[in-house]
């Protein structure tokens, strides 16, 4: 009878003494070196090569591996951390995106390497879109954990090592990727007698071997100067506080409790952080002369952002979170300006907290220059307009996947390319070719709108990404937010306005493209969340059913983000098409327009502290009220439908439809807007009576 062997021909041949790295020899149960003799055991299939259980405890790890066994791995992370008193990093934990990997766009038959692996969340990632994974962790009870997990979800491409960062079992020229998933500080933090800096070039070194050529490392780094000159400033209301992030040794093995930390030689540790410039000296010295080093914004964790340390890069960045704080910016507008200051000044690049460095093995040059993704984009470009010298700002990382790149030359301002990027599978929407087309033929039609000219698209490791030109001007929304508060009204008599009658156009556009999804049915059901009474419950499902049948088109997120204004020509330019819809009321994306602008104009009720009570009484206002703010929307609202060729036109029903149908679309995306809209529902049918366009 054949038996299966302990591990398999490939993997072996990933493998190699540490001490002498010589290949290994598979015994019995165990694998010996050939050279000095060593055995180390393999203990069901997984080779270890180091002994010892980390500081989790023998109960505690017992529980958590019963629990993922019983309960699946989620429940069981979730229980097990609330357990320690670290509830907080259990969304971490499930969810830690490698948010990095649309930057990177490897080949499909990439392998990669996860080292300090934990509880498993950059492999899962990992698995996801590479063709093999090594996953090494030196617990045996959190390796076992992401195993299971690995099970739990299907994914068999995974193979498990059990060994120390500083003494790793890998041979030569074997990985496309190496993640190296806990700070580099820690790395041999143990070694004492050590001199820590010696310790880290010898396993960046390791590392470099491991690599195949033109093979990229992912390593997050704390700043030793951010690190140390914040920690003053802590509670001092400093708006620069800001800029501190957990670190993510905590985050990403969490198991690691304080108190173990302490017994270790603090002076050490603390000498041995690196700035940007030690990182770098450091890679150089340990055979990565590239490196780019990106910020992870806000938090390492679950960044919405990887913005580039260049001068201009960070400053645009700061000076996008400024006119859009849904980007997640929670310092004030006078933190957020000095954040600005200093990164036109170039210094920023200095108090980042920690970095998410990108560096490629020797010979092949700037990994961001050189990465496949930005070059594939760039080459769409005719030849002499290409970007130069490119860097890549990554951002709008959603819970969905979706990305989006932005890429400008590394000394100017300008967005010059727009690469979208989602994970190959979920559909692409072609929307925005069709829709371009229609707008160069239509030049001469009234209501015209301007829409990114669609470039190409590529397909790179198990991602789809289209690329386009950026728009033109300034989003709607900057505009507002830029202005202040007093000045803000013109908005509503001439951009917004503006922005409706595009929306006609929208539809019209519409109309002559092919493919257009219809809505979900679900989408037109009133969310569990809200309580209606029975009437006003049943008159939204007949509006509902009515333009369903209708096939009216529209735009889908209309909202002011997605709308710019060329102040020059005063044209409105229309991105983000990824939403388009058919079988909504007619008023759908007018109404949507409104909606967004509401916190953002926050032309009334701008005391309230609390936010939900804020934006509840800012929408009142906008749509109940009696003031300036109510009338300049029912104008718009009466306008649009004016304009349009339907007949009994109720702009109360498809306004609450509308409602419903946001509400919906927020859930689908995860958004913690989902809430906030079912409480609006609820708020609009109380507040009938009050309505602008009642009756009319
Ligand atoms: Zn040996």
């Amino acid at each position: 009878m054949l038996t299966q062997p302990l591990v398999s021909q490939s993997f072996l041949d990933a493998l190699e003494c540490p001490q002498c790295s010589v290949g290994l020899h598979l015994g019995n149960d165990e694998l010996e070196c050939i050279q000095c003799g060593a055995r180390w055991p393999v203990i069901d299939g997984i080779p270890c090569f180091s002994n010892g259980d980390g500081d989790l405890s023998q109960t505690d790890a017992e529980s958590l591996l019963l629990d993922t066994a019983r309960y699946g791995w989620q429940a069981a992370i979730e229980d097990h951390l609330a357990r320690n008193g670290q509830m907080r990093h259990s969304m971490a934990i499930r969810q830690q995106r490698a948010a990095w990997l649309p930057l990177i766009g490897l080949r499909d038959d990439a392998i990669a390497l996860d080292i300090g692996s934990g509880y498993g969340t950059i492999t899962h990632a990992l698995a996801t879109t590479v063709h093999k994974v090594y996953s090494v962790e030196a617990v045996p009870a959190l390796l076992e954990f992401t195993r299971l997990r690995m099970q739990q979800e299907d994914l068999a491409n995974v193979y498990f090592v059990r060994g120390e960062a500083t003494e790793l079992p890998l041979a030569e020229n074997v990985f496309d990727l190496v993640v190296v998933n806990t700070k580099l500080e820690l790395v041999g933090e143990g070694r004492t007698k050590e001199d820590p800096r010696e310790i880290h070039v010898r396993f960046l070194r390791r590392l470099q071997r491991s690599l195949k050529p033109g093979g990229v490392l992912i390593i997050g780094g704390k700043n030793r100067f951010g690190h140390q000159r914040l920690r003053g400033t802590d509670h001092s209301g400093v708006p620069l506080t800001n800029l501190r992030s957990p670190s993510i040794a905590s985050l990403v093995s969490p198991h690691q409790s304080t108190h173990y930390r302490t017994e270790l030689n603090p002076i050490i540790q603390h000498r041995h952080t690196y700035c940007e410039y030690g990182y770098k000296k450091l890679l150089l010295e340990s055979g990565f002369p590239f490196a780019t080093f990106y910020w992870a914004y806000p938090r390492y964790n679950r960044p919405s952002a990887l913005v580039s340390t260049e001068r201009q890069p960070l400053a645009a960045h700061v000076l996008r979170t400024i006119s859009d704080p849904s980007l997640g910016s929670r310092a004030g507008r006078w933190g957020r300006l000095l954040k600005f200051k200093l990164a036109r000044l170039g210094l920023l690049r200095f108090f980042i907290a920690e970095f998410l460095i990108i560096a490629a093995k020797d010979g092949n040059g700037d990994p961001s220059q050189n990465s496949k993704v930005i070059q594939s984009a760039n080459s769409l470009l005719p030849k002499e307009s290409r970007i130069t010298n490119p860097v890549g700002y990554l951002c709008s990382i959603t819970e969905a996947g979706k990305s989006v790149i932005l890429l400008s030359e590394h000394n100017e301002f300008r967005t010059r390319l727009v690469i979208k990027t989602w994970a190959r599978g979920s559909t692409e929407p072609g929307t925005l070719v069709q829709v371009h087309s229609r707008v160069s033929e239509a030049e001469a039609e009234t209501d015209r709108f301007m829409v990114p000219a669609p470039l190409g698209s590529f397909t790179l490791n198990s991602r789809s990404y289209a690329v386009e030109t950026p728009a033109e001007g300034k989003s709607i929304a900057a505009l507002i937010l830029n202005s202040p508060p007093r000045k803000r009204l013109r908005f509503l008599e001439v951009q917004l306005p503006m922005c409706a009658r595009a929306a006609m156009g929208v539809s019209r556009v519409l109309s002559a493209t092919v493919a257009v999804p219809g809505i979900d049915s679900t989408w037109l059901t009133i969310p569990d969340q809200t309580l209606l009474d029975r009437q006003i419950a049943s008159y939204i499902n007949m509006e509902a059913s009515r333009w369903k049948a209708q096939g009216v088109r529209a735009h889908g997120d209309f909202s002011i983000e997605n709308i710019f204004w060329e102040a020059s020509g005063r044209r409105i330019w229309i991105i983000d098409w990824a939403h388009v819809i058919e079988g909504v009321p007619p008023l759908y994306d007018v109404i949507t327009l409104l909606l967004s602008a509401v916190p953002a104009l926050a032309l009334e009720h701008r005391e309230a502290n609390n936010h939900d009570v804020r934006s509840e009484q800012q929408f009142l206002a906008a749509f109940f009220g009696a003031g300036a703010w109510a009338k300049a929307n029912a104008k718009i609202l009466h306008t649009a439908r004016a304009r349009m060729e339907h007949t009994n036109l109720d702009i109360w029903k498809q306004f609450l439809l509308s409602l419903v149908i946001r509400a919906n679309d927020f859930f689908a995306r995860k958004s913690k807007l989902a809430n906030q809209y079912c409480r609006l529902i609820e708020l609009a049918s109380k507040n009938r009576a009050r309505f602008v366009c009642l009756g009319s």
